[in-house]
This record gives C-alpha cells, structure tokens and sequence, in this order.
C-alpha cells in the first residue's frame, strides 16, 4: 500500500446547525508525502503497472492535475517514469505550484493546447511497454479505490466512530472517486446519498457515466449492482461550476474561509466548490448529516518545491498553459 489508511472522520461542531450535523473524511491525509483522493485511486493502478512490468506511464491532465503530481511522485518510488500530456487552465498560486512540483519530481511533460490535440500527440509519444491512464486516474482500478474507502466508511460507522450520514458530498471531476463511493456505499448497505458536485463542463461529468463506472468497478469487485438503484442514490449538484473548471468562484472563496476557520484548506478547483455546496446543504437542513469528503492534499507541498523550477523557469510552452485570470 502506499497510503495511510483508515483516514480520520470528524465532527465540524462549528459549521453544524441544530438539525444538520457536518462531518468531514479526512481524505487530505491518505499521505505524508503526498495525500488527497490520487492516493486511494493509485494503490491499485500502480499493482497493475507493476504486474504488467510497465516501462512508462502515460497520462493527461490540467496543468495543475493532482492526479498528475501524484502518479509521477508514487510511480517514480516504483522507478516507473511519468509522461503527461498537460491543458491549459486559470492560473492560481496552487496551480503553479502543483506543476512546479510534478517537474521537480521528474515529470516528462508535454503541452497540449485543447483536447483537439490530444489523440495525435498520445499517438506520437505512445511507446511499448507504457501503461495508460485516462485523466484523474478513473479507470476501473483507480475506482475500486474508492470503494475501499467506502467499505472504510462503513466499518467506522458499524464502530461508532461517525454515525452513518445521510449524504455524502464530494467534488465531481473524472468523476471515479464519486463512483467509488457510490457503488461502494451502495454494497455495504449503508442508506447514505452520494453529491457529487460538478466541478467540470456537464459532458465529463454526467448521470450515466458516473453510474456506468460505479457498476463496472462493483463488477470488477465482485458485486453485481442495479444502474437503477446507483442512479436512485446519485445526486449531481451543478449549481457551484462557475465559470468553469478551474475558474474561482465567490461562493468557493467564502467556503474557503470557513474551512480555513476549522483548519482545512481548500483549493479553488475542487474542493472549494464542493465545501461551498456541503455548507449550502446545511443552510438548507435537508439532511440530518453531512459528511463533506476532502480530496486535497495537505501535505506540505514545500519540500517538493525545493528542487523544483521557478514559475519563471518553467519551460515557455509549459508556462503558457497557465492562463490569465478571466479568460476561462
Ligand atoms: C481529482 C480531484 C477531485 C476529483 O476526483 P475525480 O475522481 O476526478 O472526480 C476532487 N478533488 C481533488 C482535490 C482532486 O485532485
């Protein structure tokens, strides 16, 4: 295994009303040198690459992917080398930070404009012996992941270490790590909702893929489960999108301070947009419990930074994928 496991759950007092309790699953701490969902979702993937006796893996991502950063770091304990195919997104500080750091670590990078570009490029840099992986690391191994955690979940509740939550709020990406949940909440018998909140353009992130890849990897695992019944328990939160992904919002900066209030940090890709929704459904007490999943690292990322390029050493078609404020 390469994470730490089970995470912690705890009570967010502060953040609760009288009728919803807030929860948070402490998915930042899946690692000490590096954490968040990747984790969970690399244990399998890197097996597989390993008992395929992969040379390479290859990969796409946003220019500031965790997924990115976290396959090149775990993989390259492995001595398995990572090449990433890397799109434009909204510069913030984590962002430059995160692509910083997946170069410093020996991340073999290659721009893309727009996923226009993608399949020729993956076909000029496609070697034998590579092993690919689709973006955010959602594929059939990377989901099962996140049935595990929820099988971790349901062993915690069955201990009464959290009660069992009504909803289970987590950021909506690739979508493997909602799936996960959802197909692995869905075998353990827990009654528990899963939102999924949409942080990328609604064609990515959509009903039948997510409950398509909830089922496939309740197959791989052995569990035959219902589209109806996973779709019945799935639901998808579009109102915190903003301008798109990657894009900032007002509602995630605010989410951001009162996490910070209770020392979590938020990044404004993910997790603020989905903490933003988590705070919303207790404002609105639909729900007795709440359990937000954080996905985001808190590793310091500092130690990966120390060997690695300035921003402004970036090389320039790399730099410029990080785009202006207000473009996106
Ligand atoms: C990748 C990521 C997500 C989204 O997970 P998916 O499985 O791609 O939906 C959420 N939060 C953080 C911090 C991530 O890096």
């Amino acid at each position: 295994m390469i994470g730490h496991y089970p995470t912690a759950t705890e009570p967010l007092p502060t953040l609760s009303t009288l009728s919803t309790e807030l929860w948070v699953k402490r998915d930042d701490q899946t690692g000490t040198l590096y954490g968040g969902n990747k984790v969970r979702k690399l244990e399998r993937i890197l097996e597989r690459a390993e008992s395929r006796s992969a040379k390479r893996i290859i990969t796409i991502g946003a220019v500031g992917s965790h997924h990115v950063l976290a396959t090149t770091l775990y993989a390259q304990k492995r001595s398995i080398p990572t090449v990433a195919i890397l799109l434009p997104q909204p510069r913030t500080d984590h962002v430059a930070s995160i692509v910083r750091a997946a170069l410093g670590q020996g991340l073999e990078a290659h721009p893309a404009r727009s996923m226009l570009e993608v399949p020729l490029l993956l076909a000029r840099l496609r070697r034998p012996g590579d092993m690919f992986l689709p973006p955010g690391g959602t594929n059939i191994d990377g989901t099962r992941g996140y049935l595990d955690a929820a099988e971790e979940l349901s062993d915690a509740v069955r201990q009464g270490l959290c009660p069992e939550p009504d909803a289970v709020v987590v950021a909506l990406g690739s979508g493997g790590t909602a799936a996960g949940l959802l197909a692995g909440i869905v075998r353990a018998g827990l009654s528990t909702r899963v939102v999924g909140v949409r942080v990328v353009d609604p064609w990515m992130s959509g009903r039948l893929r997510t409950v398509g890849l909830a089922k496939a990897a309740g197959k791989a695992a052995g569990a035959s489960l219902e589209a109806s019944t996973l779709s019945g328990r799935l639901e998808i939160d579009g109102r915190w999108l903003g301008r798109g992904y990657g894009a900032p919002t007002c509602a995630g900066e605010e989410a951001s301070r009162k996490a910070e209030a209770v020392g979590l940090t938020l990044d404004p890709t993910y997790t603020a947009k989905a903490f933003a929704c988590a705070l919303q459904l207790v404002e609105e007490g639909r729900f007795q419990r709440v359990l937000y999943w954080h996905t985001l690292s808190s590793a310091l990322l500092a130690p990966l930074l120390e060997s690695a390029p300035t921003e402004a050493e970036l090389p320039p078609d790399i730099h410029a994928l990080l785009l202006p404020r207000g473009r996106a």
